[in-house]
């Protein structure tokens, strides 16, 4: 059983960025900035900004305790921000 973050996030269709089509198999990454699915081009863009260091820092500081009560899983939610993942994985 899926857990519900990963019904949410991981099977997006599209990157939230650039609307790209994620087919089941791409794999994909949460971004540090607003936690949306964005395909590997747009992480690579992502960690280039200036402030890439801090936001995620800030980021896997508070996104365990943050997103237990909505997600239930914060270890694998907050891992995927820095992983890449698919769908069916
Ligand atoms: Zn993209």
């Amino acid at each position: 059983m899926k857990d519900q973050w990963e019904r949410e996030l991981s099977c997006a269709i599209t990157c939230h960025r650039c609307n790209k089509q994620l087919a089941v198999k791409d794999r994909r990454i949460l971004s540090v900035y607003d936690h949306q699915p964005i395909c590997l081009s747009c992480k690579d863009a992502e960690e280039k900004k200036p402030d890439y260091a801090d936001v995620s820092k800030r980021m896997i500081g508070t996104c365990m305790m943050e997103t237990e009560v909505m997600y239930g899983d914060p270890g694998g939610y907050c891992y995927h921000h820095f992983y890449p993942f698919t769908c069916d994985e």
